[in-house]
């Protein structure tokens, strides 16, 4: 493992990764969505960023890019599919495509669902993943340009990747994702011992994420769906949970 990775929890849910190669010193920042914390937490560090890596074009994924390319000439690389919406984007990607931070190389997974060109950076050799909003503990990213189907292959795309893969997500959704998950498998003993410690931490104000791939493929009502109609189901009931 030669990535450090910090949390940056801005906003009022999200998190904002650093992920820095001690031998080479570069920085890359994962989804900035706002730019003053992140650069304080690269200071504070020593580092310098050198690079944005965007999940996808939101605005509280984006929000930091100018401002951070500014401060310090970080070059942008982005999915090519969004890259119209993707500010200071140098670098265009898709599916297939490698990024790099120092030595550690990500491949790039096309993940279009929650956007029309959402894609997710998986450094493998790391065991790390950064889905952005595809992938949450016990969710999946709503549907805002992609359709059930769309999300199916994306979460099938991340679940290739080993158990013991640790995912960072860009939101704190856990809670209630976990709520919703306990109504589609009341009778899951993993889901349910999962919810126990996910309530431990927040009860104590602990962040949820990472989690790893095979803890979803235990408890994730959206990974676990055997069809994109059954997908689709959970993702119209979920978005209508309370
Ligand atoms: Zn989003
Ligand atoms: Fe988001």
């Amino acid at each position: 493992m030669s990535l450090e990775i910090v949390q940056v929890p801005v906003l009022s849910d999200n998190y904002v990764y650093l992920a820095h190669d001690g031998a080479s010193g570069e920085t890359a920042v994962i989804d900035p969505a706002v730019a003053e914390p992140v650069l304080e937490a690269a200071a504070a560090r020593g580092w310098t960023i050198t690079q944005i890596l965007n999940t996808h074009w939101h605005p509280d994924h984006v929000g930091g890019n100018a401002a951070i390319v500014a401060a310090t000439g970080a070059k942008v690389t982005g999915p090519k599919d969004e890259a119209a919406r993707i500010p200071c984007i140098d670098r265009p990607v898709g599916d297939a495509d490698t990024v790099s931070i120092g030595g550690s190389t990500g491949r790039v997974i096309g993940v279009a669902a929650h956007t029309a060109g959402h894609v997710a950076y998986a450094f493998e050799a790391d065991g790390v993943l950064f889905p952005g909003d595809t992938l949450f503990a016990m969710g999946c990213g709503r549907l805002f340009e992609g359709t059930p189907a769309d999300m199916f292959d994306a979460l099938g795309k991340l679940m290739a990747l080993p158990d013991a893969t640790q995912v960072y997500c860009a939101h704190e959704y856990t809670q209630s994702n976990a709520r919703f998950a306990v109504t589609v498998e009341p009778n899951n003993a993993a889901l349910a011992a999962r919810v126990g410690s996910v309530s431990a931490r927040r009860a104590q104000s602990l962040p949820t994420v990472p989690f790893t791939i095979g803890e979803e493929r235990a408890t994730n009502p959206f990974v676990r769906a055997t069809s994109a109609v059954e997908l689709g189901a959970r993702r119209a009931a979920k978005d209508s949970f309370r």
